[in-house]
């Protein structure tokens, strides 16, 4: 039968005729979900409709529905319940799945209104909506987020704490694997992951079994070593640092091993603090002051390129340094790269990167790393600012970096050069699924005309694979949409518009699968 039929005929029997019959019956259904609006409220109802205030729709909702309905009035609530409490939490994309498919709701219906009818008949779910952050989900986040979990109230406190426990693992280890703590988590590994994957700051990469995540924003080695490495680097090879701060976190065993150096570099590669550049990564990040030793280190480096061990450890000597405060500041630093390809016994030291030379003052930063530096810096633009307010600067600054001084360009998608005012700068991947890193990057947008090309990327009737467009979902009973689609399908997307992570072009059945960053 489903939930809106049943609603429909209760209320057909208990509402009077009437001139209002069948609006109130509207109004009861719009409440209930049973209509697009997400979050439907006693003010948008009473908006809708015309009908006063939001007093006014609650007086009706109970003289036309609270006061008659018992909770035998809509048999299918009680199918709906089996289906939600058969699992202690849900993706709302899950649970919807799972609803419309047993035809207890139809697929325009929301789920927030039928819980609205769930709470009005008093029968007790024990559900709530919930944010990544394991905040009480708002009108406003279900309209901005696609991840909104369903979870079960009593279970909210022990999930926040075991979700606590996996924000606070990366720190020494620099990048954690979630599997550490897999059997604590039990259930809620996989719910933990997605909670870990939803948020901005988080990086994640999955290798097979293997979940690694840091979270950019709190303190962590790595980011630690950067700090100190960048204060007096320029820029380093990508593998060479990944290589030296892999073997600096070695010092010190702990009780869960250390990320692999490739899991470093893929990390260094794509942190938010990091430039990309032709002569390797730059930090983007404030930097930190070396300490006494590894100031004397630097300047043993200025005068000699490659060292071995009793050179240095001759040097450091001379000076008064102990065998432990050496030991540590040559073997395990992350200022020291050690090449230990020839044996232990012929390792060779040197300086990780290159040094920052005062004399060049002419800076060879491109467009790109122009335009990145000034979206990075929207990170720490403190907290006066609204998100709203930061997500239209980042706006403006991704605009000028695709149009500034332009009249004219072409879209990336049909290759047709328009007037700049035809064109948009569209995200490759929806904004809402980005990282902090992935958002702040200049080469996450491209133009896309709004002659079609805009409406059929959004939609995902067209994706990018590789350099080609590509036919995406299906646009069934669409005769003018599909000739379009079908001009553009083959074409291959101009090399500039594929700068930037592979994964930033999204297929539509990756689309439907978990985001994995
Ligand atoms: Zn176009």
């Amino acid at each position: 039968m489903g939930i809106e039929n049943e609603l429909v005929g209760f209320l057909e029997s208990s509402i009077k005729d009437g001139a209002n019959k069948s609006r109130d019956i509207e109004i009861v259904k719009f409440y209930y979900g049973l209509n697009e609006s997400p979050w439907p409220t006693l003010e948008e109802t009473a908006s809708r409709f015309g009908v006063g205030t939001r007093e006014r729709i609650r007086q009706l909702l109970n003289s036309k529905f609270r006061d008659n309905v018992s909770k035998s009035s809509i048999p299918s609530i009680n199918d709906f319940l089996e289906i939600l409490q058969s699992r202690e939490y849900w993706l709302i994309s899950e649970f919807e799945e799972e609803i419309y498919d047993s035809e207890i709701i139809e697929k325009e219906s929301q789920l927030k209104g039928i819980f609205n009818l769930i709470d009005d008949i008093n029968l007790n779910h024990g559900y709530e909506f919930y944010t990544p952050e394991l905040k009480r989900a708002t009108r406003n986040s279900i309209a901005t987020s696609k991840n909104i979990f369903l979870i079960r109230k009593a279970n909210v406190k022990n999930i926040e704490k075991l979700f606590k426990k996996a924000q606070g693992l990366p720190g020494r280890y620099g990048i954690a694997n979630l599997t550490y703590i897999k059997e604590e988590l039990g259930q809620y590994y996989s719910l933990v992951s997605f909670l870990i994957e939803s948020s901005p700051t988080s990086w994640v990469r999955v290798v097979g079994d293997e979940y690694w995540y840091i979270f950019e924003n709190k303190d962590n080695t790595i980011i630690n070593y950067s700090e100190k490495v960048f204060s007096v680097i320029e820029h380093c090879d990508s593998s060479r640092l990944a290589e030296t701060f892999r073997n600096a976190l070695d010092r010190r065993a702990y009780k869960y091993p250390y990320p692999p150096t490739e899991i470093v570099e893929e990390y260094l590669r794509s942190s938010v603090y990091m430039v990309n550049t032709g002569s390797g990564l730059k930090f983007i990040g404030e930097t930190t002051k070396l300490n006494e030793i590894e100031e004397a280190l630097l300047s043993f480096f200025n005068s000699s390129g490659s060292v071995s061990f009793p050179e240095l450890d001759k040097y450091f000597t001379e000076q008064g340094y102990g065998r432990p405060h050496i030991l540590k500041t040559t073997n395990f630093s992350p200022l020291v790269h050690v090449d230990k390809t020839k044996g232990r016994r012929s390792y060779v030291y040197s300086l990780v990167g290159y040094r920052i030379s005062e004399e060049d003052g002419s800076s060879d930063t491109d467009a790109y790393e122009l335009y990145l530096h000034r979206l990075r810096a929207l990170l720490d633009g403190g907290t006066d600012e609204t998100r709203e307010q930061t997500a239209r600067k980042e706006q403006h600054i991704l605009q000028e970096w695709l149009f500034k001084d332009k009249t004219h360009e072409c879209c990336s998608v049909c290759g047709q050069e328009f007037s700049v005012k035809t064109l948009v700068t569209a995200h490759k991947k929806a904004r809402s699924d980005c990282n902090d890193a992935e958002r702040l990057d200049p080469h996450i947008v491209m133009p896309v005309c709004l002659m079609g090309c805009d409406y059929l990327y959004e939609n995902m009737y067209i994706f990018i694979d590789g350099n080609e467009i590509k036919r995406g979902l299906p646009f069934p009973n669409a005769k003018a949409e599909s000739k379009f689609i079908e001009d553009l399908v083959g074409r291959t997307v101009e090399s500039q518009w594929l700068l930037g992570s592979k994964s930033y072009f999204r297929s539509p059945n990756k689309a439907l699968q978990r985001s994995s960053r």
